[in-house]
Order: C-alpha cells, then sequence, then structure tokens
C-alpha cells in the first residue's frame, strides 16, 4: 500500500515504520526527525549482496555509495552486511575509518580530490583510488611515492550514456565534468600513461552513468562499453584489467506509481551480458562491483514534521507549513523530487486534500512538495514524507540558523538515536 514494506498503520490509524508509531517518535524525540528502518535497509543490502552470489557466484562487490546518507552507524551496517563502501571525500572517508571499516573494501571517488585527501586515502591504505584526471594520477603517483606506497587505481570513464528515469540515450557525450573520454582518446592515454608509472597500479575501469534509473537496458550497453574499451586496452597495451565497476544509480519507489524492478533482475541482466561479451571479446570475467546508494536507504527512511500555520489562499493555493524544510530535504527545492506526503496521526483518513507543503525557510521557494495529495490537516498534526531515506540528511544544511535533525534508527518496534539533534551550541561553535 505505501512506496515502502516497512511503512504501515497501526489501530490507532498512526502511520507505523519498522514497528514503531511514527507520532509517539515525533512525540519522544521531537521535530523534525528523520527515521531509518534498520531491518529495510539490511534486506536491501543483502539483496544486492545475494545477487551477485546468485548471478555472478561472488565474484564481485557491493559498495554502499555513502553519500547517500552517510553517518557512522550506517557505515557499521555495511560492514556487518559485508558491503563494502564508497566514499567521494575525505569526510565520508573519515567517518568510515572512525568505525574501522575494513579499508581493504573502500573505493574512493570524486573529480577534485585534495592532495590532503589523497594523502589521508594512501596513509590508510584505502582499498582503491577511482582515479578521475590526470593531474590527479600525476597527484596520487607522487604522493604514493613520497609514502613509499603502492596505489591501486581504477580509471572512471564517460561511457557516453546518459540515462534518466524513463529513458535513456546514447550520446558519446564528452561534456561531464567527470571522468576521462572514451571517443577523444583521452582514457586510453592516461591508461598508457598509469602504466609507466611507479607507484600506481591500475587495476579496473568504473562508469556511473546517471540516478534513479528504471530500466536495465543503459547499464546491459554501459557494460558493453566498457569491456569494449577493456579490449582494447588489452590488445593496445598487453594489460588485462581485473575489475569492472559498473557504478549505481537503481530507481527507487518515491511515489505510488513508479514501478522500480527488483534488484535482482539488474545483475541477472547484467551478468549474462559481463559473461558472454567477455568471452567474445576474449577476455577473463572481470570482478564486478556495485554501488547502491539511494537503493539501499531511499525507502527505508522517511521524515516527520509538526504542522504549523495552515494559510488557504482562496482560487489560489493551501499553504500547509512544517517545522523544517529545504535544510533537512532541498531535494524538491533543487530537483522537483516527488514524495509522497501523510498526516501520520490521521493515516487511516482519506488524502482529499490538495495542499502545498512549505518550509519554515525565509525563501518562497523553500517547499517540500506542491499539490500534493494529504489528509486535512490542521495545526499541531505530524507529517511525514516518505521515502527520504538518501539524499536527504546528507545534503542537509543550517541555512537560516536552522539546526539539522537527529536521525533515529528503529528495528523491531525498539527506536534508538544514531544521529543527535544538533543544538545551537553546535552551531555556533566555530564561530569566533
Ligand atoms: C552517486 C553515485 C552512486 C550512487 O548513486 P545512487 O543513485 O544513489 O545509487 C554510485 N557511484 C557513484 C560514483 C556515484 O557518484
Amino acid at each position: 500500500m505505501y512506496v515502502s514494506d516497512c511503512i504501515g498503520v497501526n489501530d490507532k490509524g498512526h502511520l507505523t515504520i519498522g514497528g514503531c508509531d511514527t507520532v509517539e517518535l515525533a512525540r519522544r524525540f521531537g521535530t523534525p526527525v528523520y527515521v531509518y528502518d534498520e531491518m529495510e535497509i539490511r534486506r536491501n543490502c543483502q539483496e544486492f549482496v545475494r545477487s551477485i552470489e546468485d548471478n555472478y557466484a561472488g565474484n564481485g562487490m557491493v559498495l554502499y555509495a555513502s553519500k547517500a546518507f552517510c553517518c557512522k552507524e550506517i557505515c557499521r551496517i555495511c560492514a556487518q552486511e559485508n558491503m563494502g563502501l564508497d566514499v567521494v571525500s575525505g569526510g565520508e572517508l573519515y567517518t568510515a575509518l572512525s568505525v574501522d571499516f575494513p579499508v581493504e573494501k573502500i573505493y574512493f571517488h570524486g573529480n577534485n580530490k585534495t592532495a590532503d585527501e589523497l594523502e589521508q586515502a594512501v596513509e590508510h591504505n584505502v582499498g582503491r583510488i577511482v582515479v578521475d584526471n590526470i593531474f590527479e594520477l600525476e597527484m596520487l603517483e607522487r604522493i604514493a611515492g613520497d609514502a613509499g606506497k603502492t596505489a591501486e587505481i581504477l580509471f572512471r570513464i564517460k561511457p557516453g550514456i546518459d540515462a534518466h528515469t524513463h529513458s535513456f540515450v546514447k550520446t558519446g557525450q564528452i561534456d561531464s565534468k567527470f571522468g576521462f573520454a572514451l571517443e577523444t582518446g583521452e582514457a586510453m592515454a592516461a591508461v598508457k600513461k598509469a602504466l609507466e608509472m611507479k607507484h600506481i597500479r591500475l587495476v579496473g575501469v568504473h562508469c556511473h552513468i546517471g540516478s534513479q534509473i528504471f530500466d536495465i537496458d543503459p547499464f546491459e550497453l554501459a557494460a558493453r562499453v566498457m569491456l569494449d574499451f577493456m579490449a582494447q586496452v588489452k590488445k593496445e597495451t598487453g594489460l588485462e584489467l581485473d575489475i569492472l565497476n559498473l557504478g549505481g544509480g537503481f530507481g527507487i519507489k518515491y511515489l505510488q506509481t513508479d514501478r522500480p524492478r527488483p534488484f535482482s533482475d539488474y545483475m541477472k541482466k547484467v551478468s549474462a551480458v559481463v559473461k558472454e561479451y567477455s568471452a567474445e571479446l576474449g577476455l577473463k570475467i572481470p570482478y564486478i562491483i556495485i554501488e547502491p546508494g539511494r537503493s539501499i536507504v531511499g525507502a527505508a527512511g522517511l521524515t516527520l514534521y509538526t504542522v504549523g500555520a495552515v494559510k488557504k489562499i482562496p482560487d489560489v493555493r493551501t499553504y500547509v507549513s512544517v517545522d523544517g524544510g529545504m535544510g533537512d530535504n532541498p531535494r524538491y527545492v533543487l530537483y522537483q523530487s516527488k514524495y509522497e506526503v501523510l498526516c501520520a496521526n490521521k493515516a487511516n483518513e482519506p488524502r482529499e486534500c490538495t495542499a502545498t507543503i512549505a518550509g519554515k525557510c525565509c525563501e518562497s521557494g523553500d517547499l517540500i512538495q506542491e499539490w500534493t495529495s494529504v489528509q486535512r490537516v490542521e495545526p499541531g498534526d505530524i507529517l511525514a514524507v516518505l521515502a527520504t531515506g538518501a539524499y536527504n540528511y546528507s545534503m542537509a544544511s543550517n541555512y537560516n540558523r536552522i539546526c539539522r535533525p537527529p536521525v533515529v534508527m528503529v528495528k523491531d518496534g525498539e527506536a534508538r538515536i544514531v544521529v543527535e539533534r544538533e543544538t545551537y551550541a553546535d552551531m555556533t561553535r566555530k564561530d569566533i
């Protein structure tokens, strides 16, 4: 009935997540608050890990793309679920290291890693660094050399496939800030350059073609393009690359009308393509990596707010203002992202009103959703925005000096804080 299996309604007519009454959670932890169902996260991890075992004989690894939601607890959960981790900054790396995440399973991405970040990665023996450009390659060669180490790297490639939610195009496009282009020979030149370096060992290639993708075809096509390149590398340099990292971007259900495929369908089809096409090209079957972010945490989370002013503007629209907004969920402002909105304490009632959910920031555009269906709400009601588990907490800001909400994890009817609510003192701590 809802966008996620972990959401329901109890006999009081209150919305539940992971067996907890959301109205009670709001009372106990205050609002706004992010709530995640731990078991839903673990089920998602397990489904991806199992799909590699079932379809690819376990010859691969699932990395959680931590930018979707990064804190210590999610790193612990991923480690327990035998996942690797994709980090894109020194801060994400620091978070992972602070809970002793197995370093050999960490992949460091990013199009403009700083010298400090590369030094941090080399010092801590991070599994692999996904090198984005020649400037970075040369810097890493120097840093690894100074440390007396050899850095294992993948190259980020632009496969020229531009995938969106419901469609994709083979663009051959080179206009992206990420990675090396194939068409111009840039990628091959980088491979040859890496082969001459003393402190670099090139072990694979990586691509990431987009986000919230529902279709499997663009992933199959990306796998082919990447394997073609691996075959070309073998032919021109004799180097046979071990690792093919196909990135993330698997679509999730934000609305009832969204129809994502089960994650295992993806692996079933893509692994068949990888196996057949590698054989056809005379390549050994590569170790495969996928990097789900949103699909691990997105539908496992929701945000609870308290309704304040309800402003009915005759013949225009109704604004329902909540005690959060673009500071805790900037995705509507950024991308006009769709969400389901429910009144948590009236979850059994029909959603017969059309409302615009507004935040409390001094910004007309500070909206969470426009023209959305919701129950008849009044001040003091608890509003739930569903499927906010990805790119909400991780993109949150202190705009208007509003404290970032806490993160609560629920499991089998029990709730615990995993990130505390920020305080005014936290926000002013670095002020002089
Ligand atoms: C963002 C990103 C991901 C995860 O994308 P989702 O859409 O959250 O699955 C994986 N890999 C890379 C390199 C990314 O930039």
